[in-house]
């Protein structure tokens, strides 16, 4: 915008000596900083050399007219108000003036008192169109770049995509293919978490920059033709938010050119960043979707690229998956089994069975494992191995965790208030519940509601729970053991702990999984593992417990290697609350 210290400069062009002068006098009186120049061709020169705020050229001028000049300074600066002077006021002489790109027009002979005020109005009115224009750029960055990494933002991704498909659906020719790749950085919250929010910020640059670089060398996509000048900047790579980005590939041959290009965006990123000195692996999972083969508007095709990457998630992380409808089918029963779950614990639809641990020196039942049952309205019996880990995902392992420690308490009182003997009650822990910092509290609160001693629960954790944050694991792990509850280390052997690592954690019990007993007593590598097992933990005071034991054969083996309790379909199976009172009451162990 102008201010009082730099006036208005104005550059005149007229052959006529005597219309420059008064031009001049009248101009310069009102304030302005006059040029005067005779001709056109020295008009474009004086523009060039000091661009003015306004241009007055007259339309008769030897060389070069009024009109050309002004189409030539429009080459220059679109923005700048170009008067034509004419001693024409016929429609022709208007009309092409306004082709050439002229403002506006004076008519000779000029009214030197009004011209002020027309110059006035013309300036005002352009500054008040640069002024628009700046603002409309500003909204448009906010409205379609993503500010952390300045990617273009999922609006804009959506409408450049659409207009990539209209432009291929009024193509004649042969249909050529399109892709969208949905690409979303696997455990990012980890990083986020462990590492802080800063670095989480700074591992979305560099992947974004990363993806920038490698999206225009040649060797990474076979095509660069979206690389074309538009008023947005082109747009084949976009974040979409959180630690989601899509590519879009507008011209592919073959539908497998985009598998190719996914697998090298995945091996771009898979490149260790350094942070702080320090290598930090990232990976990513990649969904492809193809036009017109999957989907031919921008939403659907977007939605099933999204759906692919989920499916490439579920395959392992790290890979790369084409969409296929078979997909949307599977998101659909998931979308399904999500709100359902949602709803299980306020319906009433879970309930406990109880499966016995026999020991097998004494032959009397040494604990009970509670196990979680979700009687689907119309599905029927849910496992908890297809429930537990969505409940684990949406975060509704706390609640279901809460309502499974309640009941098994409650259970283990009303077995007591029968007359039985009490008995240790194993709960299964998620690893969720072991983060989460409310637990031993919940714990201890349930315990005296219940009346139940702690000395009687047993917690069953897996080896995942020391993966993340295994010192406040340990911590934890020791004040639950403080308080008198046992704890026991499930599925032992199909994690990663090392024995080493389970000489510092307070066990009671070790678990041996069923996959080490179901090939028992045939298997020697099997048995050699047990035995192994079984003396480290014997050397460190922890009783050892073999799962899935469903045959005599079994048993025996698992007797004669030291096992001290065997839990599996030979004894039992789990049971309802009422048939597990019977049992307490008649074991039918010899
Ligand atoms: P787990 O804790 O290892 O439980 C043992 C699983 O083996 C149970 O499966 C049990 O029914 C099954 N089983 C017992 N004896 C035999 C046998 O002789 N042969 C075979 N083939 N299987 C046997 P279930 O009840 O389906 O539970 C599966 C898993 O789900 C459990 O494995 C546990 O990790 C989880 N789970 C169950 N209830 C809960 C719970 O309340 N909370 C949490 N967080 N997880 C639970
Ligand atoms: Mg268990
Ligand atoms: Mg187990």
């Amino acid at each position: 915008m102008k201010t009082i210290h730099t006036p208005t400069r104005i550059l005149v062009a007229d052959d006529d000596c005597t219309m420059n002068l008064i031009m001049q006098a009248a101009l310069q009186a009102y304030g302005y900083e006059v040029t005067v120049v005779e001709d056109g061709v020295a008009a474009l020169a004086a523009f060039h050399a000091h661009p003015a705020d306004i241009v007055l050229l007259d339309v008769e001028m030897p060389g070069l007219t009024g009109y050309e000049v002004c189409k030539k300074i429009r080459l220059m600066d679109s923005d700048v108000p170009v008067v034509l002077i004419t001693g024409h006021d016929d429609e022709a002489s208007i009309d092409r003036a306004y082709e050439t790109g002229a403002t506006d027009f004076i008519v000779k002979p000029v009214n030197w008192t009004l011209i002020r005020h027309r110059l006035r109005y013309i300036l005002r009115a352009f500054r008040d169109a640069a002024q628009r224009r700046e603002a409309e750029t500003k909204v448009r960055r906010l409205a379609y770049f993503d500010a952390l990494t300045g990617l273009p933002n999922r609006q804009s991704f959506a409408e450049h995509l659409t207009r990539e498909l209209s432009r291929k659906k009024g193509k004649t020719t042969s249909v050529q293919r399109l892709a969208v790749l949905f690409l979303d950085l696997d455990s990012f919250k980890n990083i986020n978490d462990s590492l802080g929010h800063g670095i989480g910020d700074l591992v979305l640059q560099w992947t974004s920059d990363r993806l920038r670089s490698g999206l225009h060398s040649s060797n990474t996509f076979s095509r660069p033709s979206y690389q074309t000048k538009e008023d947005v900047q082109p747009i084949p790579l976009a974040r979409m938010g959180g630690d989601e980005f899509t590519i879009l590939l507008p011209s592919i041959e073959e539908t497998e050119d985009a598998l190719v290009a996914a697998h090298r965006v995945r091996e771009l990123i898979g490149r260790p960043f350094v942070v702080e000195g320090q290598a930090l692996f990232v990976t990513a999972s990649i969904g492809v979707a193809i036009y017109p083969d999957d989907a031919s508007d921008a939403d659907t095709l977007l939605m099933h690229a999204e759906t692919a990457m989920y499916a490439a998630k579920d395959n392992g992380k790290n890979t790369c998956q084409y969409y296929s409808a078979s997909l949307t089918k599977r998101a659909v029963a998931r979308l399904a089994m999500e709100s359902a779950l949602r709803l299980a614990l306020e319906r009433d639809e879970f309930f406990l069975v109880y499966q016995p641990q026999i020991d097998v020196v004494h032959g009397t039942i040494q604990s009970v494992e509670a196990l979680i049952r979700w009687q689907h309205p119309e599905k029927g019996l849910i496992s908890p191995l297809d429930f537990i880990p969505l409940a684990e995902e949406l975060g509704l392992i706390l609640p279901i965790g809460a309502w499974v420690l309640k009941t098994a308490c409650t259970d283990a009182m009303r077995w007591c208030a029968l007359g039985l003997n009490p008995i240790r009650m194993a709960v299964n822990l998620s690893a969720i519940q072991f983060r989460n910092h409310h637990l031993q509290d919940d714990i201890l609160a349930i315990l005296a509601q219940t009346g139940m001693p702690a000395s009687q629960l047993e917690l069953e954790i897996t080896e995942s729970i020391l993966m993340e944050d295994a010192t406040s694991a340990l911590s934890l792990m020791h004040s639950l053991r403080d308080h008198g509850m046992h704890i026991a280390l499930d599925d032992f052997g199909t994690g990663y702990s090392s024995l080493q690592y389970i000489k510092q954690l307070p066990l009671s019990k070790l678990k041996i999984d069923r996959a080490f007993v179901r090939d028992l007593p045939a298997s020697k590598a099997d048995e050699a593992i047990i035995r192994a097992v079984v003396a480290m933990a014997k050397t460190l005071g922890i009783r050892v417990i073999a799962e899935g034991v469903e045959t005599s054969e079994q048993y025996l083996a698992l007797a004669h290697m030291g096992c001290d309790s065997i839990q599996g379909y030979f004894f039992s199976e789990p049971l309802s609350f009422e048939k597990m009172a019977d049992f307490l009451t008649n074991p039918l162990v010899e």
